[in-house]
């Protein structure tokens, strides 16, 4: 079956589309910095709390690693499945070497909603994961169930036409790049990582 047959919930693709305001200024908002951004040399960082962007170069000390904090997120959303956790709470970023222009803002915006369970239980009585259900059982002839984890990836993907090809193609974006170091907002402090 093909996926694209099925529509998934329109209130899904309309609050990303509220990610589009978030998509400027072109500006490092750091206080009293007057940088501007070039996407191909610098990377600026999203925080999701001041809703503002920043060059990473005008950030202090890097405050944690990726794989830490992720950690202490599997333990705070326990009850999320892990990959939702995972592409939610990995950096939001654009530019430079790592990301692309455009950045994985739709991608991670995407995915916290995804933590609302409520959310959650919307799409799960949707077309496309009821279908998505249906073809993984008949794969598995009535044996286990499948994986929480597996589902929401593949449900990601598809939202974000994410394929085979390019999940294994380091120039196309994937659900979450690791390895990388997380900063504390400039603004808004304390545990706020980006
Ligand atoms: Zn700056
Ligand atoms: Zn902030």
């Amino acid at each position: 079956m093909h996926s694209s047959e099925y529509d998934f919930h329109t209130t899904h693709r309309e609050m990303l589309s509220s990610t589009d305001s978030l998509q400027g200024p072109q500006a490092c908002s750091h206080d009293g910095c007057d940088a501007l951004w070039s996407p191909d040399e610098e990377e600026q960082r999203f925080c999701w709390n001041c809703k503002n962007w920043f060059n990473l170069t005008c950030l202090d000390n890097p405050t944690s690693d990726q794989e830490y904090y992720l950690q202490k997120m599997k333990e705070q959303y326990h009850s999320v499945p892990k990959i939702i956790v995972q592409v939610a709470f990995q950096p939001t970023a654009r530019g430079g070497e790592t990301h692309f222009v455009a950045g994985n803002i739709r991608l991670v915006s995407s995915a916290r909603l995804l933590l609302d369970p409520e959310a959650r239980d919307r799409v799960a009585s949707e077309g496309w994961m009821i279908a998505y259900k249906l073809e993984q059982d008949m794969k598995m002839e009535g044996g286990d169930d499948i994986d929480g984890d597996d589902e929401w990836q593949a449900y990601l993907e598809f939202m974000h036409n994410i394929d085979d090809k390019q999940r294994r193609n380091p120039m196309e974006e994937q659900l979450s790049v690791d390895g990388q170091e997380m900063y504390t907002c400039p603004i808004c402090l304390g545990d706020h990582q980006l």
